[in-house]
């Protein structure tokens, strides 16, 4: 499964393409949004539980959209709080797409509706090594970060990319967006 900055650049990607607006602090925000689920480490949680869902992205999405309907615009609250919610979600994702060494296998992707431990097998992502005294330890997870970074990072900057042309094309008087 991805580390905090896998996750981050996933966030990153889905809240520029969801909401259409690059701007670095909302990039930020769907960062942090990306990996809140990993909470779960230091909070008295079962791992992999209940924050790796689509229950709780569906609370966030509700949390940050009264935060953002008392201080914006309401058209521009519905899209930003789902860009942020879907940011969290896409951690359910990139867990689920990576590989998982730990029991029980997978994220607790349907709670509250299902209790069962879903992962895709794919093993698209390697574990993070979190056993710093084992030999290699250091090597695997350069591997895993490097895996993290061929894979995400350009679909972040091709979603920021996509989300300030079409935020340009917005602007009153604006040419539309080269094909
Ligand atoms: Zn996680």
């Amino acid at each position: 499964m991805p580390s905090p900055i896998g996750h981050a650049l996933g966030g990153m990607a889905v809240g520029a393409l969801v909401s259409g607006r690059p701007g670095w602090r909302l990039a930020a925000v769907c960062a942090v949004a990306g990996t809140l689920p990993d909470l779960d480490f230091v909070l008295p949680l079962q791992h992999r539980g209940p924050t790796h869902s689509v229950g709780a992205a569906v609370l966030v999405f509700a949390g940050a959209a009264v935060l953002l309907a008392l201080r914006a615009r309401r058209d521009e609250s519905w899209r930003t709080a789902a860009a942020v919610a879907l940011a969290y979600a896409s951690h359910v994702l990139l867990d689920w797409l990576g590989a998982d060494s730990s029991t029980p296998r997978g994220v607790l992707a349907l709670w509250p509706v299902s209790d069962v431990f879903y992962v895709s097998g794919l093993d698209l992502f390697n574990a993070v090594d979190r056993r710093y005294w084992t030999p290699g330890f250091w090597t695997r997870n350069a591997l895993a970060l490097a895996r993290e970074l061929l894979i995400l990072g350009p679909l972040a900057a091709i979603s920021v990319s996509a989300g300030r042309r079409v935020r340009s094309y917005q602007r009153p008087g604006a040419a539309p967006p080269r094909a």
